[in-house]
Order: structure tokens, then C-alpha cells, then sequence
């Protein structure tokens, strides 16, 4: 079968022929049906030999964490509702599936994952970018019923995770309340629509780029402002000088975390969901009295659930870029050169 690995460190990653892999037991074998391309794998594929090592990713790795695809093949004793040719989404935060949090359904917070060495599809594990992959356990897939799965495919990450960061922030985002996202790509066009479908807040976003801007509105966002030193004073203009309820800053870089707490209102949630290597700075003074800053990670198995529902619900719909395996390496070079609107999904 085809699949796109990273093969050499620094270098970009490469379309191999290799064996369709065997389901061992417990596992389930799924025929991949899209593949959405992550910024993060960016990330991974930027980290110097020491440090990728030091995270214990394999090479070589077939990348991929958000997939999609047909129950293909149940390893010797899975013991499954799931039917083969049943359609699934791949909930990607692996757990060990029994410690607190695993059995609540967060998964992406399994507090034995690191010592057991269980790690997600495409980051640690083979990934979704290739005609066939393993999932380890069928609880970490979920029925896609009639959704399409290139459609939806990044539900499973640039959906979830924002609903993930959002869904906690809604108490503070009723009528009348602004959210700030920084950020229109991937995840952040997608966390626009989630904070326009469930709270009462108007949404201000941020982005360098005309395009995304134009996309953000597009998808539903009341104001859109280029992402610069002087969107803090618009944003506390705009809000009356109150600044925000919850910002969301799906880029994470020192100057887009400056802006987030320059804008963070009394009382306010500031979310950095992005790894872009910054660090946030503030003290008694310099943050508005009783704002939190939090660093979530991906989202829950019944959050993924319920995003796929809003999505069922048409209330959130994926702006999609398609690319064959073939073509899987310039999915990452247009990701790079930030020419996608929305994702980019690789449909084998
Ligand atoms: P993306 O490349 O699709 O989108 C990034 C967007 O940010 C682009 O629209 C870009 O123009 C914009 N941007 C860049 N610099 C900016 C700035 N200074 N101000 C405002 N906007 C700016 O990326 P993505 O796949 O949506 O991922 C977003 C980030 O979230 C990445 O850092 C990714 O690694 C991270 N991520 C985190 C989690 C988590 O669990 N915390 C999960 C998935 C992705
Ligand atoms: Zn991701
Ligand atoms: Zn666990």
C-alpha cells in the first residue's frame, strides 16, 4: 500500500510502498478514507534529531492523527459492536482506557499514556496517511453514520480540539460578550463556527493573512482585524475598554500570547491552544484582575462525539482542500506557505 512517511529527519516527508498491515489482537484494521494534515505535523517534522527523539517518535513515521476511515478487519478477539464496512472517525488521544480520566472519556489526559508508551496515530503510532492503518482498541473509533468523511475528517482534531478549549470558556460567553480567536486556519475557521453556534458572543478574530480573514468571515465572524501590535487597542475599542471575555489563540507565538492577555478582560479565560514556542508574561497589573490562562490539549471521545453531532446538525462544516497520497508532500508545502483555506485533506 501507499502511505506518506517521514523517513529522515528535516527532510519533507515521502510517498513509500509497504505492506498493509496485520490487526493484531484487539485491534482493528481500517481501509483509510481521508486524512486531514495537521500544523502540528509541521511541528513534529521541524524538531531537530535530539529532540524528536526525545519524544520517542519512530522513524520512520506515517503521519497523519486526524483519520477516517472503513472497519476493514477485526484482530483476534475484538469484541466490538462495529461491523467491517462500517464508516469511522479515529478518536486520536490514545489512552490506556482505565485510569480516572480515561474512564470519564478524556483520554487526552491519560495519566498512564507516557509510562505505558501509548501514544496517538501519526505522532508516535503510524498515522492515517496511508491506504490502510491499525487502530489499537475499537474505543478509539467512533460510527461517522452518513457524515462524509473527507468532509469531516478534521472534526477529529481541528474540530475537537477547539470545542474542547471552548466548551469550558461558555459559561463566561453568553448575549452580549466578545471572544477573540487569533488564528484562521485549520483549527481556528472551525473554533469560529463552534463559538457562533453555541454562545451569545460576538467574535472578533485575528489573522496576518487577507485570505484567512476573509475565510473567518466567511465562516461567521463579526469582525475581522489583521493581527498586528495595534489589534489589542481596537479589541479593547471595540469591547468599550473592557476587553475580552475568552480569547483563543490557536497560533501560540510570543506576540500572538502579548495580544491575548493585553485583550483578556476582568474575570476573563485566555486559551492557548497553539504550539508556537511562546511563553506568556504577566503579573498583578498585567492581566486584568481574575483572567485564567490555560494550555488545553485535544479534546474528549464524547466531545468528538458531539462535534460530529453539530456538524450532523449542519451547524459546522469544514472548508476542505483535497489531495491524493501522491500528492500528500505539497499538502505540507502549501501548508507551509499558508496558501490552504481551511484544511487539507489527503483522501487516498
Ligand atoms: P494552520 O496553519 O492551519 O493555521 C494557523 C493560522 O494562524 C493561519 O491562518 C495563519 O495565517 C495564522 N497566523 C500565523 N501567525 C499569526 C499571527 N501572528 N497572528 C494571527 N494569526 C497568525 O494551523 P492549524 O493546523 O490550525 O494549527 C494551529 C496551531 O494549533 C498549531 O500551532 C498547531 O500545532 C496547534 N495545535 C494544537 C493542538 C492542541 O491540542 N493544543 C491541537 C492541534 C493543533
Ligand atoms: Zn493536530
Ligand atoms: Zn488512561
Amino acid at each position: 500500500m501507499k502511505a506518506l512517511r517521514y523517513v529522515e529527519v528535516g527532510k519533507p516527508p515521502v510517498v513509500v510502498d509497504i505492506p498493509i498491515p496485520t490487526p493484531g489482537p484487539g485491534q482493528v484494521l481500517l481501509k483509510v478514507t481521508a486524512a486531514g494534515v495537521c500544523h502540528s505535523d509541521d511541528y513534529v517534522m521541524s524538531l531537530p534529531e535530539e529532540a524528536y527523539r526525545d519524544q520517542h517518535y519512530p522513524l520512520p513515521l506515517t503521519l497523519g492523527h486526524e483519520g477516517a476511515g472503513v472497519v476493514h478487519e477485526l484482530g483476534e478477539g475484538v469484541d466490538t459492536a462495529l461491523q467491517v464496512g462500517d464508516a469511522v472517525a479515529v478518536y486520536g488521544p490514545w489512552g490506556c482506557g482505565y485510569c480516572h480520566n480515561c474512564s470519564t472519556g478524556r483520554e487526552n489526559y491519560c495519566t498512564n499514556a507516557d509510562a505505558l508508551g501509548i501514544r496517538p496515530p501519526g505522532l508516535g503510532n503510524q498515522g492515517s496517511m496511508a491506504e490502510y492503518m491499525i487502530v489499537d482498541d475499537p474505543r478509539h473509533l467512533v460510527p461517522l453514520g452518513d457524515l462524509d468523511p473527507v468532509q469531516n475528517v478534521s472534526l477529529t482534531d481541528a474540530g475537537l480540539t477547539p470545542y474542547h478549549a471552548i466548551k469550558r470558556s461558555l459559561p463566561k460567553l453568553g448575549a452580549g460578550t466578545y471572544a477573540v480567536v487569533i488564528g484562521s486556519g485549520g483549527l481556528g475557521h472551525v473554533g469560529i463556527q463552534i463559538l457562533k453556534a453555541l454562545s451569545g458572543a460576538t467574535v472578533i478574530v485575528l489573522d496576518v493573512n487577507e485570505d484567512k480573514l476573509e475565510l473567518a468571515k466567511h465562516v461567521g465572524a463579526d469582525v475581522t482585524l489583521i493581527s498586528d501590535a495595534s489589534a489589542a487597542g481596537k479589541i479593547r475599542e471595540i469591547t468599550g475598554g473592557l476587553g475580552a471575555n475568552a480569547v483563543f489563540d490557536f497560533v501560540g507565538a510570543d506576540p500572538t500570547i502579548a495580544t491575548a492577555i493585553a485583550v483578556a478582560g476582568l474575570d476573563s479565560d485566555v486559551t492557548i491552544v497553539g504550539i508556537g514556542g511562546g511563553t506568556a508574561s504577566f503579573g498583578f497589573g498585567s492581566i486584568a484582575y481574575d483572567a485564567a490562562v490555560r494550555v488545553p490539549y485535544w479534546g474528549s471521545r464524547s466531545e468528538l462525539i458531539e462535534v460530529l453531532d453539530l456538524a450532523r446538525a449542519g451547524k459546522v462544516d469544514v472548508e476542505v482542500q483535497t489531495y491524493s497520497l501522491d500528492d500528500g508532500p505539497k499538502a505540507y508545502e502549501d501548508l507551509a506557505a499558508s496558501t490552504i483555506r481551511g484544511r487539507a485533506v489527503i483522501v487516498p
